[in-house]
């Protein structure tokens, strides 16, 4: 990039030390989670922007697009890069756009709907939340490091949306404000059925700068851990507790082993050998639900209070894609995949990919709620990578036996699963970015030929 685009950028900001350019700030700030998948280390090691610029405000953001449009330079999104799909990876180079200074909470609503600007840190958003009596509906394990403007841009769900369902359904987002990357940026509201413009399309047809996300009524948790001899009995009892809407829960986690083996700092609560299951359950029902799990043969091996995210153990952090992290920690061939399982055959379906694969891939479940309010029995299933064609073989056998599979392996919104079949995201990507300077790389369906206005 010409050395002049650093200097004049910075005279677009109210402070042009906000644009940074030391190569290790660029490096660390082009980064992101990728390097869980062994496929995509191998694709994006070195891709690096120019530099980093930090906007406080949608002026700064609106004057900065407008210059790199001019300008013809890319921009690439930024929450605080925990997304594990290469997401926030410049893939050719320019401005990233680093939205972690827009981090204020407008105002928490009285009927539960937060206002806020994208850099707001989920966990911060969590305890200000309770504050007033509500709590998020669903976050990503990732909680107290993500961003919201990240989770709207890359993620999917996490710690409750077996109560809640994923982010983009029951309107969890309420509406959101983008700027558009036209010769004059323009911030766009866009409410109810339209945030799914934008949802989930990693950056590439919009700067989010605002967001109203409805909350759910603050519960008192508690956590526990039960163990059980088997993986199918840990499974019936969790799908039990998840499909029935008398429990109030928030995770029902049940993993395989030897996957507990590898969480250190709990494995006092994870006897050899055995199955367990993590849960965060209403404080109200813990004793009913721990009576329950040992009528059906479990040992609570684990009981405590939820003492919000600084609590520990914190159980969250072992579930979900942390999971992952604690199985590479312990052997680096782990990786993963993201699926879905069908609610009435699954058992079928585990049974067959064991029998395929073996303990090549090793099972812990992530329920959910889908849209059509059925408890799906979600999973990010750990795989002990060898090679490509292996993993591509998993992955195909998963999808003929009826496991949905949203391919991490994969740095493009298309081919990661969460892509929208009415191609509303590439639309909009037509109209608000009709160069193709946002994120470019990652809708690999928009060409700027295409563009019809
Ligand atoms: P980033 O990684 O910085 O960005 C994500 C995408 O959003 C990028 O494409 C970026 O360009 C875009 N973006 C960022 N800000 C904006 C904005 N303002 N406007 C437009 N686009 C923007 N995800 C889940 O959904 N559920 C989980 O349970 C989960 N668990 C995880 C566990 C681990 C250990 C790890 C490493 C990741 C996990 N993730 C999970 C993925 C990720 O942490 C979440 O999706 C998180 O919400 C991303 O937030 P972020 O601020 O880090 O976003």
């Amino acid at each position: 990039m010409d050395p002049r685009h650093a200097a004049e950028l910075g005279l677009l900001l109210e402070d042009p030390a906000r644009v940074l350019t030391l190569p290790q700030t660029v490096e660390q700030l082009s980064r992101d989670c990728y390097w869980y998948s062994p496929i995509l280390r191998k694709q994006l090691d070195g891709k690096v922007g120019d530099l980093v610029v930090q906007p406080i405000n949608v002026a700064e953001i609106q004057a900065i697009l407008r210059y790199c449009q001019l300008q013809n330079i890319p921009v690439t999104a930024r929450g605080a890069g925990t997304g594990n799909y290469g997401q926030a990876v410049p893939l050719r180079g320019g401005v990233v756009l680093d939205l972690a200074r827009m981090d204020r909470i407008e105002q928490i609503r009285a009927d539960g709907v937060a206002v806020c600007e994208p850099g707001v840190r989920l966990g911060i958003l969590e305890n200000e939340a309770r504050k007033s009596g509500w709590e998020l509906r669903c976050y990503p394990s990732t909680i107290i490091k993500a961003t919201l403007g990240g989770f709207l841009g890359g993620g999917s769900g996490g710690v409750g949306s077996v109560a809640h369902g994923n982010l983009r359904d029951f309107q969890t987002v309420r509406a959101l404000e983008a700027v558009t990357m036209e010769p004059e940026p323009r911030v766009v509201l866009h409410e109810g059925e339209a945030v799914h413009d934008i949802l989930h399309a990693w950056g590439t047809n919009g700067i989010v700068t605002r967001i109203w996300l409805a909350l759910a009524p603050a519960v008192e948790w508690s956590q526990c851990a039960i163990a059980f001899d088997q993986f199918a009995a840990a499974f019936d009892f969790s799908e039990r507790i998840a499909s029935d809407a008398t429990w109030t829960k928030r995770l029902v986690t049940p993993f395989e082993w030897p996957i507990p083996s590898f969480f250190t700092p709990v494995k006092q609560y994870a006897p050899e050998g055995k199955a367990l299951v993590f849960f965060l359950i209403a404080t109200s029902q813990c004793a009913d639900l721990e009576a329950a799990a040992r009528r059906q043969g479990g040992d609570v091996t684990y009981s405590g209070a939820y003492l919000g995210l600084r609590a520990r153990p914190l159980l969250s952090d072992y579930t979900w894609n942390h999971t992952t992290l604690w199985a590479i920690r312990r052997d680096e061939a782990y990786t993963y995949l993201q699926c879905a399982f069908d609610p009435v055959t699954v058992r079928d379906q585990m049974r067959r990919l064991k029998e395929r694969f073996g303990d090549e891939i090793l099972f812990h479940m992530e329920f959910w709620k889908s849209a059509d309010e059925r408890i799906i029995p979600g999973a990010i299933p750990l795989v002990s990578y060898t090679n490509e064609d292996r993993l591509n073989d998993m992955i195909s056998f998963c999808r003929e036996i009826g496991v949905f599979v949203a391919n991490p392996h994969v740095n493009n919104v298309e081919g990661g699963g969460r892509y929208r079949a009415d191609n509303v995201q590439l639309r909009a990507k037509q109209r608000y970015d009709p160069k193709g300077l946002l994120n470019p790389g990652k809708m690999i369906t928009f060409k700027p030929e295409e563009i019809t206005r």
